[in-house]
């Protein structure tokens, strides 16, 4: 892009970023990466926005995947433009030509929103995929998209780790009120923003009409309130907006990476406040449902790729939704650059070799990770599990726990004994019974299955 003006290209680079903000995948943005590059002298004349391309196959790709997008970006920009579109340059003309792209982006931004920050349009109910570990969250929240405001869910307070569907589920409230109740005032904001705008009205003596703004709103997704809970100001006027709104039977909805309780730095009354309705706990997701995920993405994105390798990745990538995504971005960029070579697991296990050594390293699980959920699952106390008592309702979860142990850590036998107070001796028979047990008894398998599963991990991991 040498010949344009630097005005031009402070523009363009604006809009590139703004592009990027509004593609809703990662795949999407990946793409764009590869394609943007592509484009040459992006110029305003009079009200079109011109961009150079390479070849009618460029020029028809791009108009149909970005000149929408670019447009509304350009306008994000303060850009006063009609229209945009791409022109065939005749001296780059013969040179070689992209692949066509086997998909199209369905990136759109919100706009009926009172909305500070954009709505991702594919963040629906639709598009969310249901498993044990968000299906609580999930209820909860298809109940205050219902019902904004009248169900007893207000507010409605949504933790868990980074890259689980927080931001997901929040959104898909907001898409579904706007959808059904078209008369209501959603408000989608992040806490950032809503810091960076408090912080701005106080500046400008603005206030008062910043109250106004967010009292006035039906709905309010406030995302990632772990980032406010600190902030000794903003969590009064927080405080007082937040009551304003319960008080008028609004709805309110939060996300936090953390449960109110461990909220660093937030004061008793308003975590206190945060508890009143509904707290809800996104995990991370089971084998099965990272499966389901990996389906629909690939449905969304209209690439062919074998359960094989969607197995592959769903067996070892555990961590979260987005690493789940950006595993099947490298193998779905992979398939668009080398469409003449089929794509087998040991390409994918090599394409995937730095993520799958991430997984393991932030992944490895801990004894006592296992022992709460094997408590939980049971429904017995932590400390029963480590506890001298030898009934059977005792030594079943006890064992259980100490063959999980040994099979999905990696522990030494006398190490996992410190864990449990018994010698090594102890955790090996109690390991060895479970192994035995297994075999004949089906509701032990299930059991063992289903806490395996919530450890996410898989029945085949534990041999
Ligand atoms: P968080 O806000 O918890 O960090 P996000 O809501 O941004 O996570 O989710 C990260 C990505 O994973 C998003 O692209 C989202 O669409 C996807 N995702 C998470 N959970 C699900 C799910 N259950 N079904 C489909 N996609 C999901
Ligand atoms: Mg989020």
């Amino acid at each position: 892009m040498e010949e344009e003006t630097e005005k031009g290209n402070g523009l363009w680079n604006a809009v590139v970023r703004q592009v990027k903000q509004l593609l809703p995948t990662d795949i999407e943005r990946r793409r764009m990466d590869r394609y943007f590059p592509l484009m040459h002298s992006p110029r305003l004349e009079g009200s079109e926005f011109l961009i150079d391309v390479e070849g009618q196959v460029q020029m028809e790709t791009f108009t149909g995947l970005y000149a929408p997008v670019i447009l509304d970006a350009l306008r994000m920009c303060g850009a006063n433009v009609e229209k945009v579109r791409f022109c065939v340059e005749e001296r780059r003309g013969d040179q070689p030509q992209m692949q066509m792209p086997r998909y199209r982006p369905q990136a759109k931004t919100v706009r009926s929103v009172t909305s500070t920050s954009p709505m991702n349009e594919n963040y629906t109910f639709e598009n969310f995929v249901k498993g044990p570990s968000n299906s609580f969250a999930h209820a909860a929240a298809t109940a205050v998209a219902k019902g904004p405001g009248r169900t007893s869910y207000n507010p409605l307070f949504i933790y868990g780790g980074t890259g689980l569907g927080k931001t997901h589920l929040m959104e898909a409230i907001g898409h579904y009120v706007l959808e059904r109740s078209p008369g209501m005032s959603v408000c989608y904001i992040t806490s950032e923003t809503f810091l960076n705008e408090y912080v701005n009205a106080l500046q400008n003596d603005a206030m008062p009409a910043f109250r106004e703004r967010y009292r006035k709103v039906d709905l309010l997704l406030l995302d990632d309130v772990q980032f406010i809970a600190d902030k000794k100001q903003i969590q009064e006027e927080f405080f007082n907006t937040f009551n304003s709104l319960l008080g008028l039977h609004k709805q309110v909805v939060m996300t936090s990476d953390v449960a109110p309780n461990d909220l660093k730095g937030c004061e008793e009354r308003l975590t206190g406040r945060f508890q009143q309705g509904m707290v809800v706990e996104i995990e991370s997701p089971s084998y099965e449902t990272r499966l389901a995920i990996l389906k629909s993405k690939v449905a969304a994105v209209h690439h062919l790729i074998s359960d094989e390798i969607l197995k592959f990745i769903a067996e070892n990538i555990k961590s979260h939704v987005r690493a789940i995504e950006g595993a099947l971005n490298r193998v779905v960029t992979f398939m668009d650059l080398n469409s003449d070579i089929p794509l087998t697991v040991e390409i994918a296990k090599h394409l995937l070799k730095d993520s799958i050594a991430e997984e393991k390293i932030i992944k490895d699980l801990t004894v006592d990770e296992i022992m709460r959920t094997v408590a939980a699952h049971y429904g017995v106390k932590l400390d029963d599990i480590v506890a001298k008592e030898r009934t059977q309702t005792l030594v079943t979860p006890r064992q259980v726990a100490m063959f999980l142990s040994c099979k999905l850590t990696t522990k030494s036998l006398p190490e996992v004994g410190v864990s449990f107070k018994r010698t090594h001796a102890t955790v090996y028979h109690g390991a060895q019974t479970i192994q035995k047990r297994l075999d004949v008894e089906a509701d032990l398998k299930k059991a063992v299955e289903e806490i395996v599963s919530r450890l996410g991990r898989k029945f085949s991991d534990l041999v």
